[in-house]
């Protein structure tokens, strides 16, 4: 409302003190003893320690005393008009998470100062309702290491000793005000770290706690375990260390054996990440041990991470059966087992005996429920050989049988813009405004449309323009079996964006096919060859809430096997083009690097297994968008598609610098345009964008598409853009 004028600038901040003041009130309720401030966000924590420090970027042409919520918005989304016309700040994915921070900006020789308050003025919010709360920054490390040199190359943590003296200011004031611990999150230090990276985090702590005036500093990991960097985690000279213990249970044992004596240790046992009722016997069992080692006094009890990644309250899902409600707990609930174990490990586990049971029971009841078990795909699983992960001939010899192709074929990625029309459609079938049939009628008369201009435009490779789908996972949960969905389950993407990500509770399995109906009708529409358009295995596991009772690997074949069958029911009807998307493979990457192996080795293999079914005739395509594609482009190889179309507009230069040291055997379509901006491209643009391409490829491997689905462009852009 704010962005649009609908909203004023004092309405939308007595929103946010409206919401500062609920979340910190329920959880005070639920008996949360420290509750965390300075959490809150209008866009994003990141931005807002860019705004905390004054890391405002030139183009921004601020120069005020204080970050002004104009600079801080034009900083997330750009800004056009009040006599600025500026691009936004870079987002990228939060560790493998699928929230977007905004990337700090540096320079080399850079100054800081401090430029907000918000803080301490958060933090007294939080006062003024009777409430001492733990504000939390995140860390200078991580905020160093999170950030991106925009001009030449140099290293970011050279601003360390800069940076500090800010953060010395702000522990001054939260001290003068009041507070009693101050959190430092950094994730960092969870992560594979060189010995100066290390070296940095010994002084950066080193001296605030020189200037932390009687402030307590917790520094909180997550994400990942400590491993190789814990004598850096526990020679830090500061009062406490968070660890998550969901991710990596096993630094537990070595963490208690050389703990120090007075430090508290926050252990992260509630997972922050997903969405299921913890087994509290276990986790009060590794806290009883962390007790009797640590002290009952010096041992907090905590969510492994932020709540920013789970929905808030399952209270609000009135559609979910009792059985699955059971065995499932929100940021709310997440709370309220927090607490639980804290009051065991305080005062004995009789004092909550009843919620114990309640919730061993819940655990036990998921373990043996037939819902979540179905012989039929787990022994189907157990079936899967080398054999099913191959095609029968290498790509060479199947190009020659699939269908003929001009050079330089041209084709999209899948999808043609989502209009208000299309969303109002399904809003009616689902409002029951509007009949089945009436709404076939409707998506077969878009597809009909959109097949039509792709012809008159001179497109080789058509698609049918995914009108029929909301989403690219939901669709396909909607239609398998061993998924379940919420109403309310938001969790944030970046901004204002939010996701609602399907749960993933039992076996998965295709009860009947999802996409032939539509595909079908296409191809009978045109001569041309038109696509069948699937979502990968790993894009739909990393996008959903995931069961947590058997590897995330198996979960990922049980769904490949699912694709598989689909891809196999598309061939039988005729279609001789099917494109899989994988654009979350790259994501999915472990956060530790010993780990990347395995990981891929699994990612890669299910996409195999769901692609490999169909005869060397048939072309297989897959989509990847990302930028940091150089991480994992010889693994894309392996995957043995015949085609790949990927993002490369953006990061177009780094993307080919790759390809000058590894030749790519298959075809691929490097996107040439940016379908995240309405601008046209033109054709000399696109020609010297091709130019440039073949420079690393050769003629018969290249393809001209957009860099990725054109769903949020409108009809008018997108015609013309596709025409060029
Ligand atoms: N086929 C999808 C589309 O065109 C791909 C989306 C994506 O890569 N995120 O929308
Ligand atoms: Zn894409």
């Amino acid at each position: 409302g704010y962005w649009s004028g609908k909203v004023s600038q004092a309405e939308l901040l007595r929103a946010g003190a409206e919401l500062r003041a609920r979340h910190w009130t329920l959880q005070r309720d639920l008996g949360v003893d420290l509750i965390p401030s300075n959490d809150f966000s209008f866009y994003d924590r990141v931005l807002d320690t860019c705004a905390l420090v004054g890391a405002v970027p030139e183009r921004y042409g601020w120069s005020g005393d204080r970050v002004d919520l104009d600079t801080y918005f034009a900083m997330a989304r750009g800004s056009q008009g009040k006599g600025r016309d500026v691009t936004a700040m870079e987002m990228t994915k939060w560790f493998d998470t699928n929230y977007h921070y905004i990337v700090p900006e540096f320079r080399p020789g850079q100054t800081f100062r401090l430029a907000s308050t918000k803080p301490l003025d958060e933090f007294r919010e939080a006062r003024g309702l009777g409430l001492v709360t733990k504000p939390v920054l995140i860390g200078p490390v991580t905020f160093l290491l999170l950030g991106k040199a925009k001009a030449a190359r140099f290293d970011r943590l050279a601003l360390l000793d800069a940076l500090l003296p800010v953060y010395a200011e702000v522990l001054r004031s939260l001290a003068e005000a009041g507070a009693e611990w101050v959190q430092f999150d950094e994730p960092c230090l969870a992560l594979d770290r060189t010995k100066e990276e290390l070296e940095a985090y010994r002084r950066a702590y080193g001296a605030l706690a020189r200037r932390a005036g009687g402030l307590k500093l917790l520094v909180a990991t997550y994400f990942a375990g400590l491993e190789d960097n814990l004598p850096t985690a526990l020679a830090l000279p500061v009062h406490g260390l968070h660890v998550d213990l969901v991710r990596a249970p096993g630094q537990l044992a070595p963490l208690l054996a050389s703990w120090p004596a007075d430090r508290t240790l926050s252990l992260g046992v509630i997972d922050g990440r997903n969405i299921w009722k913890a087994d509290l016997a276990e986790r009060l069992a590794w806290l009883e041990r962390a007790r009797e080692r640590v002290g009952a006094e010096r041992l907090w009890v905590a969510p492994s991470c932020s709540l920013l990644h789970v929905p808030i309250d399952l209270e609000l899902e009135t559609r979910l059966d009792a059985e699955l409600r059971d065995w499932l707990a929100f940021a709310r609930q997440k709370l309220g087992e927090v607490v639980t174990l804290a009051r065991a490990v305080r005062d004995g586990r009789q004092r909550v005996a009843a919620a114990l049971d309640a919730n061993a029971r819940a655990v036990a009841a998921r373990r043996r429920s037939p819902r979540i078990h179905n012989p039929a795909v787990t022994q189907r699983a157990a079936g899967v050989t080398e054999r099913d992960l191959r095609r029968a001939s290498p790509h060479a010899a199947r190009r020659q049988q699939q269908l003929p192709l001009p050079l330089y074929p041209t084709t999209t990625i899948g999808s043609f813009p989502q209009t208000a029309e299309v969303r109002a459609a399904r809003k009616k079938l689902h409002d029951g405004q509007m009949t089945q049939p009436e709404y076939e009628a409707f998506i077969e008369g878009q597809i009909q449309k959109t097949l039509t201009l792709q012809e008159e435009i001179g497109l080789d490779v058509l698609v049918h323009g995914e009108f029929e789908r909301n989403d690219m996972v939901e669709y396909f949960g909607e239609q398998l079996q061993g998924f379940a969905f919420t109403e309310h389950g938001w969790v944030q993407s970046y901004g204002t964006r939010y996701v609602k990500p399907p749960i993933i509770f039992g076996d998965v399995s295709r009860p009947r096919p999802m996409t032939v109906r539509w595909s079908r009708f296409a191809q009978s529409r045109t001569a041309r060859p038109v696509k069948g358009m699937l979502t990968g295995p790993v894009t739909i596991l990393q996008w959903s809430f995931v069961r947590d009772d058997q590897p995330r690997s198996e979960t990922a074949k049980q769904l490949a096997l699912a694709i598989r069958d689909e891809v196999l029911d598309l061939e039988a009807v005729g279609i001789r083009v099917i494109q899989i998307d994988e654009p979350a493979l790259r994501e999915g990457l472990p956060l530790r690097r010993d780990e990347w192996n395995a990981y891929l080795e699994w990612a890669v293999s299910v996409f195999r297994l769901a692609t490999s079914g169909v005869k060397d005739a048939t072309q297989i395509h897959t989509h990847m968008c990302y930028s940091e594609f150089n991480d994992v482009i010889r693994v894309i190889e392996k995957m043995d598609a015949d085609v790949i179309s990927i993002e490369n507009a953006r990061s177009g230069s780094e993307l080919l610098e790759a390809f000058k040291e590894y030749r790519y055997p298959h075809e691929i379509g490097p996107g040439v345009y940016d379908i995240h901006s309405p601008r046209v491209p033109a054709t000399e643009e696109i020609v010297g964008a091709l130019r440039e391409m073949n420079r690393v490829l050769d003629d018969r491997q290249s393809w001209v598409n957009p860099d990725c689905g054109l769903k949020t462009r409108g009809w008018e852009e997108t015609l013309a853009s596709l025409k060029n």
